[in-house]
């Protein structure tokens, strides 16, 4: 038998809990994904690519035209200008965007700060480059970032600062505050920051995306990372992007090269092509109207809902329910998958030590028919 270089490690939470619901017929609100189609034109865009030859190599940077089409949405969205020759590169998705980023900078023995709790990838994928994580705390009910902790970690091995904003699973969004606190920590230091944004058209309530791009001091040391596939509805084409001034992406590219070389081709050309019509623009109403719909429709479960300020997530908590409140959120969310019929994901599976406050997070991307059959079930806890 090989002996494992990563013991620690299982199978992520989402493949878990999506092959549970899907051998138990239950609705899956657990794994974060759309279950309605993209848009049309995407896809006719996408074919018209393949049948134009679009099948090779493309550069390895990216198609040219799909960096400018990110640089000009950027530019319009958050006034910041990235040079698409040097400063974008198109990714097999955000997870591989992070992944290579901690492959170009975490030399072994640094330390990389993150917050929990933390999307489950970013833990594996700092050890796996020999870095050593380091946790700061996002303080339950409000997950809100405690500036003072995060300052006393802050050591002379620390090379870079994980963040996620709207974030994962927490459904939070952080603050101009809390980016202005980010910068006067990092100010007189070489810490990189890795800005995970892939939820940046998420946003509720009439408030605009805070991108690390529309900050001056922090963009200058920042790796902007994103999603065609959850701005798009395609999460399972795997394409996204990264920005960081062209010093560090010239490291990026280093590392890209010779991790995946290149994206998908006829995929790149089709989204170039579709970033034309703007569809981003209507995301945040599109999403805000599943939430409303789902928190309305759950509005008489007995379920203690958490606000969603952004994301395609809302968490729920149970630990006033005497009859679930013993259950762990591993428990509880195996439960409600076998027994009600509603998979979700246990917030307890982004804690690198046992932190459970009986709080489970669901996924609103969905059909109103599929927000409403897991609403009618919820109900009947
Ligand atoms: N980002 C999605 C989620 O949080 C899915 C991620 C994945 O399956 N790896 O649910």
């Amino acid at each position: 038998m090989i002996e494992s270089k990563f013991p620690h490690i299982g199978t992520t939470i989402f493949t878990t809990m999506s092959a549970l619901a899907s051998d138990v017929g239950a609705v899956n609100l657990g794994q974060g994904f759309p279950d309605f189609g993209c848009d049309e034109r995407l896809t006719a865009l996408v074919t018209e690519a393949m049948r134009a030859g679009h099948n090779q190599y493309p550069a390895m940077a990216g198609v040219p035209i799909l960096r400018e089409g990110v640089a000009a949405k950027v530019a319009s969205a958050y006034g910041k200008a990235y040079d698409p020759a040097t400063e974008i590169t198109i990714t097999a998705g955000a997870t591989q965007a992070i992944h290579t980023t901690l492959a170009a900078i975490v030399r072994p023995g640094d330390e990389v700060i993150i917050f929990e709790p933390v999307f489950d990838s970013y833990e594996p994928a700092i050890r796996m480059h020999g870095g050593v994580p380091v946790y700061a705390q996002l303080q339950f009910p409000d997950y809100r970032p405690d500036w003072q902790q995060v300052r006393s970690l802050i050591t002379p091995r620390t090379r870079a600062v994980m963040i996620n904003t709207p974030h994962n699973p927490t459904a939070t969004c952080w603050q101009q505050g809390d980016f202005d606190q980010l910068a006067a920590i990092l100010r007189d230091t070489n810490v990189v920051v890795i800005s995970d944004e892939v939820y940046e058209h998420m946003v509720y309530d009439g408030h605009p995306h805070l991108s690390v791009a529309r900050h001056a001091e922090l963009a200058e040391r920042t790796y902007v990372i994103s999603s065609f596939g959850k701005s798009y509805h395609v999460t399972g084409w795997k394409i996204g992007y990264c920005m960081a001034p062209a010093p560090l992406m010239a490291e990026f590219r280093k590392a890209h090269q010779f991790v995946v070389f290149t994206v998908n081709a006829p995929a790149q050309y089709g989204i170039a092509n579709f970033m034309r019509f703007n569809t981003h623009l209507g995301l945040p109403a599109f999403y805000q109207a599943k939430r409303d719909f789902f928190l309305a429709a759950v509005a008489s479960s007995r379920l203690r809902w958490l606000s969603s300020r952004g994301s395609y997530f809302v968490s729920a908590v149970y630990s006033h329910l005497p009859e679930y409140a013993h259950l762990s959120e591993a428990e509880f969310a195996i439960w409600l998958t076998t027994k009600i019929g509603v998979a979700c994901i246990p917030t307890s599976a982004f804690y690198h030590r046992q932190v459970d406050h009986r709080v489970v997070r669901f996924c609103f991307a969905k059909k109103e028919v599929t927000l409403e059959l897991a609403a009618e079930r919820l109900k009947t806890l």
